[in-house]
């Protein structure tokens, strides 16, 4: 399905952009240094809470077919309907993740810090991409048996399921995958599967039209680990090393 997430109100949405670019708060500081940057860096201007909500209309638009198409062509008996949310709370840090709703729907959750950050629609494309990827590689089921999780995640999911859920009982449902995701999809995936989701990530963004190159530039903005989304992620030369290869195969 496409642009579900008009339904959290664009206007809110808006709202939301507004006051999360208003602040600076979520800059991060990048040190020059070590920044393994391969090509000339994007205007470090933010956009405009308008620009940022179409960037992200338009990237929903083109790269969620694209994913769903990838997710049904290398898999087989996945759900590959994504839904495509946006974390509205205020205060959430720049992330995106990805988990599943009740009924094993995957969901990719774009926090309004995340849209704010981005520049171009190149790096939401590349993240929006990345996260499906963590969906049809099935990384998410691995953590769950590796961590021992599964059972803390659904067993919370599954007490808000109810068939014909009004729309209250569908967005707590929505909220509670948020906690999941906050805790699985974005602390514990290892370097390995980060990788392999940057790769199949490459794919899905340019096979949409877009640049991975210049979406993966993305993380060279970003604040080093420690932040949650790059707590358990590989460094930026790897990942940009990854892009790049894949990039050149296509
Ligand atoms: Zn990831």
């Amino acid at each position: 399905m496409v642009l579900q997430y008009v339904s959290l109100a664009r206007v809110a949405l808006a709202g939301a952009l507004a006051a999360a670019l208003a602040g600076c708060s979520v800059a991060p500081a990048p040190q020059q240094a070590s920044r393994p940057v391969p090509s000339a860096p994007e205007p470090v201007a933010r956009l405009s809470s308008d620009q940022a909500v179409r960037n992200f209309d338009a990237v929903v638009r083109r790269v969620e077919p694209v994913a769903e198409s990838e997710c049904r062509a290398r898999t087989r008996g996945l759900d590959c309907d994504f839904l495509i949310q946006v974390d509205t709370r205020p205060g959430q840090p720049v992330n995106a993740f990805h988990t599943l709703d009740a009924e094993g729907r995957p969901l990719i959750v774009f926090t309004v810090a995340m849209i704010a950050e981005a520049r171009n629609q190149d790096e939401l494309a590349f993240v929006m991409g990345h996260e499906a990827a963590h969906h049809i590689a099935g990384h998410l089921v691995q953590t769950q048996r590796n961590a021992g999780l599964g059972a803390v995640v659904f067993g919370t999911l599954a007490s808000l399921a109810t068939s014909g859920a009004s729309d209250a009982v569908r967005q707590a449902t929505v909220e509670q995958a948020l906690q999941a995701g906050a805790l699985v999809g974005a602390r514990t995936y290892s370097k390995e599967n980060e990788l392999e989701a940057d790769a199949l990530g490459t794919v899905i963004a340019a096979r949409a039209g877009f640049d991975p190159l210049r979406g993966a530039l993305f993380f060279s903005r970003l604040p080093d680990p420690g932040d949650q989304f790059l707590g358990s992620h590989p460094p930026n030369a790897a990942r940009f090393e990854t892009v790049r290869q894949v990039a050149a195969t296509l």
